[in-house]
């Protein structure tokens, strides 16, 4: 798949039960202060590793980065086609511009983007399960491990926009982070345009629902300016 390519998304009450098991599309989960949030129903479907190398979510982040997984994800969900919450777009916009205010590359963790309720990490409802959270590690050539940093990349992202939320410098996992950026957008869901939302309920046909995301303006662009390409 190249980068003009269409993204395909899916309804996930549409996939197999294996799946739908997996990602949960539309239940309830409870997070660390027992508040309830509905969990995600539209994901693109990645169909290889090659596809998520390829498709760019902005220019400097691929959709391969927030789906670094290993042995923590349930074992379905390491293979393709993979499932990533359409959310993570927002989220890649967001660390661009937060790349840009820091002037260096930024690196997301494994185990550090879309993490699915299924991933022995999801103990309790995270925006990681909505594919807007990322754990950054590095940025540039700095190793994100001091509190220093940690709170000098806070502060930086912080003033992005008030949509960001992170983890102040701590020892206590899921509220805090001592080696690593935890940015998050809070619990966002997205409906794609190319979705229609007739119905709720699980899948009473066995035509599955889906739909391609409409190709990038700029890209439909180039393609009126070099009809010959
Ligand atoms: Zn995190």
């Amino acid at each position: 798949m190249s980068d003009g390519e269409s993204i395909k998304i899916v309804d996930a009450f549409d996939l197999d039960d294996e799946l739908r098991s997996l990602l949960k599309p539309g239940e309830m989960v409870r997070d660390a202060d027992n508040r309830r949030h509905r969990l995600p129903r539209y994901f693109y479907e990645v169909p290889s590793h090659q596809a998520a190398v390829s498709i760019r979510l902005t220019p400097h982040f691929g959709l391969n980065e927030f789906a670094l997984v290993d042995l923590k994800e349930a074992p379905r969900l390491q293979e393709f086609p993979r499932y990533i919450p359409c959310a993570v777009r927002v989220l890649a916009f967001y660390l661009e511009h937060f790349r840009a205010s820091a002037g260096a590359s930024v690196h997301v963790a494994v185990n550090g983007g879309y993490r699915s309720p299924a991933h022995k990490m999801s103990t309790h409802a995270t925006p990681h399960m909505w594919g807007t959270a990322a754990d950054i590690y590095r940025i540039g050539t700095t190793i994100l491990k001091t509190q220093e940093v940690i709170e000098k990349f806070n502060d930086l992202a912080e003033q992005l926009s008030d949509d960001v939320t992170t983890y102040p410098y701590g020892h206590l996992t899921g509220s805090t982070a001592d080696d690593h950026v935890h940015i998050d957008l809070g619990y966002v869901t997205v409906v794609p345009r190319e979705i229609s939302e007739d119905r709720m309920e699980v899948p009473q046909e066995s035509r599955p629902r889906f739909a391609f995301e409409e190709r990038r303006r700029r890209e439909r662009r180039a393609a009126v300016e070099s009809p010959e390409s």
